[in-house]
């Protein structure tokens, strides 16, 4: 049994969750994260009792919403500043006496895929967030044991020199038109208002396309797991992609597009199975 903890900017959610011969979520709390860590670590370390009681814990395994550095230490947290270079994976394992692991919230979600999802089976995908932010990891499977994961900034990528001011600075980058909050403002409302055929969606999916068929030219796989806030609630999105990929590309075939196979619960399975697998 392992204790899995999905970090988020708001919430935070702590799963008790058995891998043992399939993959089952045993019990599931979310709770607010506090900004300040010291409230946080206490809080954090009361469910995890809590949720352990009766049961044998064979590690804790963490997703942060920041990047981490090779020590298993968050480096840099914008959503949760507090808690960055602080001893988050020392102060569990001293508490606990059992194996922690901290990874990156994109590739605890990607190594969930990979093990119980729509990766199980395959050497290589993308994994491909659709969500407020636009981001991908390049997922390849080395032997049953090891991992080889390349996290990249598509979202990021320049599509158009004078385009549309991004929050990262640049101008023209897949998330200045694509991502959750963008969304929201390039329709003037929520998402949820807006009906599929709707034909403002054109413009968001040529966008999409394109960025999905430059990912692709960089990162030739044969399958794409979508994921995230916008595309888990239009996945129509998908469907309209594809042609438009399929009349513009020459020079690969279209991969396999799909939605995460574990939904929300990818990160929560992929904190487990961190344990299951190195990454190198
Ligand atoms: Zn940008």
């Amino acid at each position: 049994m392992y204790i899995a903890i999905d970090i988020g900017g708001t919430n935070m959610r702590i799963a008790l969750v058995d891998i043992s011969g399939g993959e089952t979520i045993v019990k599931l709390e979310s709770h607010r994260v506090p900004q300040d860590y010291s409230i946080g670590i206490e809080k954090l370390s009361g469910y995890i009792s809590t949720l352990s009681k009766g049961q044998n814990i064979q590690g804790v395994g963490a997703c942060f919403p920041g990047i981490i550095d090779k020590n298993g230490m968050v480096s840099t947290a914008n959503n949760l500043p507090d808690w960055a270079m602080k001893p988050i994976k020392e102060t569990l394992q001293e508490r606990f006496s059992v194996p922690v692991k901290l990874v990156h919230d994109a590739q605890g979600a990607a190594i969930g895929e990979a093990l119980f999802g729509a990766g199980k089976g395959y050497d290589r995908f993308v994994y491909f967030i659709w969500g407020t932010g636009i981001g991908a990891s390049d997922v390849k499977k080395i032997d049953e044991k090891q991992y080889f994961m390349f996290s990249f900034e598509n979202g990021h990528h320049i599509m158009d020199w004078d385009g549309k001011q991004c929050n990262c600075g640049q101008k023209g980058c897949p998330e200045a038109y694509l991502g959750g909050d963008m969304l929201c403002e390039y329709f003037g409302s929520d998402m949820e208002d807006i009906s599929d055929d709707d034909p403002r969606w054109d413009f968001v999916v040529q966008k999409a396309a394109q960025v999905v068929l430059n990912t692709l030219i960089f990162h030739p796989v044969d399958l794409f797991i979508f994921s995230g806030g916008v595309i888990n609630r239009r996945p129509f999105l998908l469907d309209r992609i594809r042609p438009i990929m399929q009349q513009r590309l020459e020079m690969f075939p279209i991969p396999e597009m799909v939605l995460a196979q574990k939904g929300d619960q990818s990160a929560l399975f992929g904190c487990a199975g961190s344990f299951l697998i190195d990454l190198v």
